[in-house]
């Protein structure tokens, strides 16, 4: 095995945080239709493997279109959209099922998430999404999300789950995103068509020649192809997670690809909370400012967060995770910074401690007005 072969393969039991995205070839028995119950069982003890390490899995699941198809009686793989959808409410179901059951043999619990493109685009429906995912987290429980094609309209939907794995990936900054499906990765040319096409094992950069070998490639059931996947590792890129596209055909697919197994491996040039800073530096304007006192200043220059009772004062009309300026009491700009509150919020803490946010807010928020993962200092002359 070469060394990078031996490098990429330690990454995914390295990563602290994983999104997993299961294809519905995989799941799905093409010839009867019914859900692979002894394959998801396999890729369970996988994850409960992962997580005895202390690794964090979020699952993203397709299925539920090709589960509800036959269950609803419907021809297997062409659908209207409405019929999609229909099939989606019914084929949800089963799969949430069989999700439970695997696990709870492991005693791990899980817990279903159903989004649409608005829960990751919007500012506060993202906020939300990921707090649920972080409290899931926290409690253990595996989130197990698709997308929720019942109510998704043909303009505002995925339509494939690569993209909204890479948006989970992205929303909660995860290490490694691992697309299992029934390809072991990017080739070439299409290895069916050119037997001699090269197989590519690493991709630090997606060039327009990697772009256009994913070419179009589809499976009967999954929407994705081969180009879903290279979104899906573009967006995974500049989040500063890194994607691997691996089958899932043979038994234990996360166990094989840390021992190595052929897999594509797209590498990030930074790090996922690097690269959060990096946007948060680069493309926000600032919706208000929030001036803080000389303990503040310094315990910012440290690198710590920034606490309510350092905060003397609030301006400007901003929402919970919008950017704000930070500045000192000499009215320097010190930082930009993705703040927890709201500016009438935020109001009602300046000075107070953490403590007492309850009392006054009436719920119990974050303990820190800017979490230092979300604060960039600035570097003025
Ligand atoms: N959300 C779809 C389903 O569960 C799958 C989308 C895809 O093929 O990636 O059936």
């Amino acid at each position: 095995m070469s060394e990078a072969v031996t490098l990429n393969a330690r990454r995914l039991a390295d990563a602290s945080r994983v999104v997993v995205k299961i294809g519905s070839s995989l799941l799905v028995d093409a010839a009867s239709g019914h859900l692979n119950r002894d394959w998801l069982g396999s890729l369970a003890e996988g994850i409960v493997r992962m997580r005895a390490r202390g690794q964090q899995v979020i699952l993203v699941s397709s299925g539920a279109i090709a589960l509800g198809r036959p269950y609803l009686g419907m021809k297997r793989t062409q659908g209207l959209l409405e019929e999609n959808q229909a099939a989606a409410a019914a084929g949800q179901v089963i799969l949430a099922h069989a999700y439970q059951e695997i696990f709870a043999h492991f005693d791990v619990k899980i817990a279903q998430v159903l989004l649409t493109p608005d829960d990751t685009e919007s500012r506060r429906r993202y906020l939300n999404a990921r707090n649920t995912l972080e409290t899931l987290l926290s409690l253990e429980a595996i989130p197990v999300i698709n997308e929720n094609d019942t109510v998704a309209t043909q303009e505002i939907r995925y339509g494939d789950n690569d993209r909204l794995a890479a948006r989970v990936a992205e929303m909660v900054s995860a290490d490694v995103l691992v697309l299992l499906s029934d390809v072991n990765g990017l080739y070439s040319a299409d290895p069916g068509a050119s037997p001699d096409a090269d197989f590519i094992p690493e991709v630090t950069a997606i060039t327009n020649e990697i772009a256009a070998m994913a070419g179009e490639a589809r499976t009967p059931f999954g929407s994705g192809g081969m180009a879903t996947k290279v979104a899906a590792a573009r967006i995974c890129m500049s989040a500063g997670c890194a994607t691997v596209i691996a089958t899932g055909q043979e038994p234990q697919p996360l166990q094989r690809i840390e021992q190595g197994e052929i897999c594509t491996w797209f590498l990030p040039a930074s790090t996922p909370l690097a690269a959060r800073k990096q946007w948060i530096a680069g493309t926000l304007t600032p919706a208000g400012t929030l001036s803080v006192d000389p303990g503040a200043e310094k315990a910012l220059l440290l690198g710590k967060s920034l606490l309510s009772v350092g905060v003397v004062g609030v301006a400007g009309d901003f929402e919970r995770g919008d950017a704000v300026t930070i500045r000192s009491a000499s009215g320097r700009n010190l930082a930009h910074g993705l703040v927890a509150y709201d500016s009438d919020e935020a109001t009602a803490l300046v000075g107070r401690q953490s403590d007492e946010f309850e009392n006054i807010l009436g719920y119990r928020g974050r303990k820190e007005l800017v979490h230092r993962d979300n604060l960039v200092l600035l570097v003025e002359e």
